[in-house]
């Protein structure tokens, strides 16, 4: 079994539609993808629609979140939500109150490079989230068009960096709350690629341990942008506080290089979780 628990499509900030990726997932040989668009469920009827027999298809998401350190400012963390039920109002709300966050916030960073003599067109950017969920890949592309940078990798690296004086922050959910519905939701809350430091500070054990108190039931442990010793560690934690193992690709179409399926789930890990969700089915045969 080939299970890769961590793909976003065109309605957040991948490059290929849900129905384009259900292909692109069983020509990579995978039996299970979990579809986990950012902050949105929007993807989920069109996978359904096309996804091919033989294929499980896990319905799921990766909600924007922050933990608040005691003394030091706010970290953005992700965290992966599967099998919840989409109808749970008050999980549906916050992600309502998400998707509204990212508009405001990328309007204020095109807003802030426009001032600055690099145009983008909003209006296009908004067009062009499908599903309604702008994050900076969105900016990134409009500013290759544009002819401003090279490419996304080298608007991330600069213009759009956390430390760019264009970047604007958005007010992400608290996580221990975020965690708290998904759980509500019968969800499967799992800790995305916690220790990869190259998106900026990552949080440390005392966090964990907080997540895991306020219902987390996994850790994303093999992940591409964690090095072997992060995951090494990372499998040592989760086995310490009995949470599920998961591996994925984090596959974001043309937005990024890794391919599907780079990183997989244990099949008993992936046991595990099915085991846990109970807001909603997998799709399958
Ligand atoms: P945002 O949520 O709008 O702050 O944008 C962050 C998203 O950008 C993350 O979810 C990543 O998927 C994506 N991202 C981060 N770094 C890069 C990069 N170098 N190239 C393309 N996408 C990236
Ligand atoms: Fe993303
Ligand atoms: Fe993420
Ligand atoms: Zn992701």
């Amino acid at each position: 079994m080939r299970i890769d628990l961590h793909s976003h499509s065109s309605v957040s900030d991948g490059t290929d539609s849900p129905a384009l990726l259900m292909g692109v997932a069983a020509a990579a040989g995978l039996d299970v993808v979990a579809l986990t668009d950012h902050d949105t469920t929007a993807g989920w009827a069109a996978a359904e629609a096309a996804r091919p027999a033989g294929l499980t298809v896990v319905p799921g998401m990766e909600l924007s979140c922050r933990w608040f350190p005691r003394d030091s400012p706010p970290i953005s963390v992700h965290l992966l939500a599967y099998l919840f039920d989409p109808q749970h109002p008050a999980f549906a709300a916050e992600r309502v109150r998400l998707r509204e966050e990212r508009l405001n916030r990328g309007e204020r960073i095109v807003a802030a490079l426009a001032a600055d003599g690099h145009p983008v067109a909003w209006e296009r950017i908004v067009e062009r989230s499908e599903g309604g969920v702008v994050g900076r890949p969105h900016i990134a592309r409009a500013l290759v068009e544009a002819g401003v940078v090279e490419s996304v990798d080298h608007a991330f690296a600069t213009l759009l960096h956390h430390r760019s004086p264009y970047y604007a922050s958005k007010a992400d959910t608290d996580v221990l709350d975020g965690i708290r519905l998904v759980r509500a939701a019968g969800g499967v809350p799992v800790f995305a690629h916690g220790l990869a430091t190259k998106r900026g500070r990552v949080v440390g054990d005392d966090a964990v341990a907080a997540m895991t108190a306020a219902g987390l039931l996994g850790l994303e442990v093999d992940h591409p942008d964690h090095t072997p010793d992060q995951r090494a560690y990372l499998r040592a934690l989760a086995d310490g506080l009995g949470l599920i193992r998961t591996g994925s690709s984090d596959y974001h179409g043309t937005n990024k290089t890794t391919p599907i399926a780079a990183c997989t789930t244990e099949p008993d890990q992936y046991e595990a979780l099915l085991a846990a969700g109970t807001g909603v089915a997998v799709l399958a045969d």
